[in-house]
């Protein structure tokens, strides 16, 4: 055995022709197998007594039924629940992506390589076609701005808006080399957030027209008071969290758990207009909006790290289900635990992948270090 085979054996997963996987019966493996080999065949002769190629007979579709079981751990439940898509054409995961104002740490590559076994694992069984993997660039943020601004007053060309989009274009071409190193597949889109101001705010509209959300002194608020299951997902309830709230108050906010959907920007900052002026979107709705746009108001599986529980993806889910209440937004959620050094995060360390001097090195399949030491812990593990 490789050390990439036992380093993948350690953590239950396997590596085989269709990438690598997890397993946990040997019979899957087989089955695995078993189906690739002969889901063309049953295709091809299945689409001999459906030449309309259209839906195909709860018979057949029963014939495409893959025999491999996938088990989640659902964050929502916090059970281990037989995963079950609500489409097999098009089985759709979402996972909250990096912000792209540096070069990526360590920590950036958890999420990445977490979500790729899984991305391999649902292509290989649904097929690579039909599986619709989101992960957002989060393009809005103060240190880009910083950054932009710097290059401005230093005399460089073009609109603060042109020059936020040259230093995100920047990190994200890093972010895809470092992450092409380690040997993940890209997810099928990428959205920036940048590119979805619109859909933000036409959700913004709507969250106000159905009174979850309000206007104060150029914000708009999220009552989280208008949601009965705020805190569902973390297990907080609301006066919990307004116990421990250390940060001072903004005098607008009617509850102080209410959360920013829109803010004004000043001439420093970059702003795009609004119904309630020039300003820009606060981060949670940018998920939310693009994976509305993207993936519909029920999808699959929500996937990101333990860090984005609270807030971002409790106030996600109040966005999503206040906004489309008729949806579940998303089924399963998973989260996958940190990679800290003596109890830090690594995003504030600045360990920085390309200065770790890992990515590069190795590429999947030959032993990648970084890849190897990631994969042979669970999802659930930490890693300090
Ligand atoms: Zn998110």
């Amino acid at each position: 055995m490789n050390p990439q085979a036992r380093a993948l054996a350690r953590a239950g997963l396997h590596s085989g022709a269709g990438g690598v996987y997890q397993d946990t019966h040997e019979e899957h493996l087989h089955h695995l197998l078993h189906y690739s080999l002969l889901t063309p065949v049953t295709r091809a002769a299945l689409s001999r007594f459906n030449p309309t190629g259209k839906s195909l007979s709860p018979r057949a579709k029963t014939a495409l039924r893959p025999l491999v079981t996938i088990k989640l751990y659902n964050t929502k439940t916090k059970t281990k629940e037989v995963f079950e898509p609500l489409d097999r054409e098009n089985v759709r995961m979402y996972v909250c992506g990096p912000t792209v104002y540096d070069r990526a740490h360590l920590g950036n590559a958890r999420p990445v390589l977490v979500f790729d076994v899984l991305y391999r694992l649902l292509r290989h069984t649904y097929g690579a076609d039909h599986v619709t993997y989101v992960r957002n660039f989060t393009d809005v943020d103060d240190k880009i701005n910083a950054t932009a601004l710097a290059r401005k007053e230093a005399g460089a060309e073009g609109t603060l808006e042109e020059l936020v989009h040259e230093r995100s274009d920047e990190t994200i071409d890093w972010y895809h080399q470092d992450m092409d190193a380690l040997g993940a597949l890209r997810p099928t889109k990428e959205p920036r957030a940048t590119e979805w101001i619109g859909a933000m705010i036409a959700m913004i509209e709507d969250l106000i027209a159905k009174g979850h959300a309000y206007e104060a002194e150029g914000h708009v608020l999220f009552a989280v008071e208008s949601y009965a299951d705020y805190g569902k997902l973390s297990g907080r309830s609301v006066d919990d969290m307004i116990a421990g709230a250390r940060v001072e108050v903004a005098p607008y906010k009617r509850n102080p758990m209410d959360f920013v959907l829109w803010k004004p920007s000043d001439d420093e900052l970059p702003g795009w207009d609004s119904p309630w002026g020039r300003g820009r979107p606060g981060w949670h709705i940018e998920c939310s909006a693009m994976s509305y746009e993207l993936l519909g108001e029920t999808f699959d599986i929500h996937g990101g790290g333990n860090d984005l529980q609270f807030p971002h993806h409790e106030n996600e889910i109040a966005q999503s289900k206040c906004a489309h209440p008729e949806g579940d937004f998303a089924k399963v959620w998973m989260h996958n635990e940190m990679l800290q050094v003596e109890g830090k995060k690594m995003s504030k360390l600045g360990q920085f992948l390309h200065r770790a001097g890992f990515a590069g090195q190795g590429c999947a399949g030959r032993g990648d270090p970084v890849r190897d030491a990631l994969h042979a812990l669970s999802q659930a593990d930490g890693l300090d």
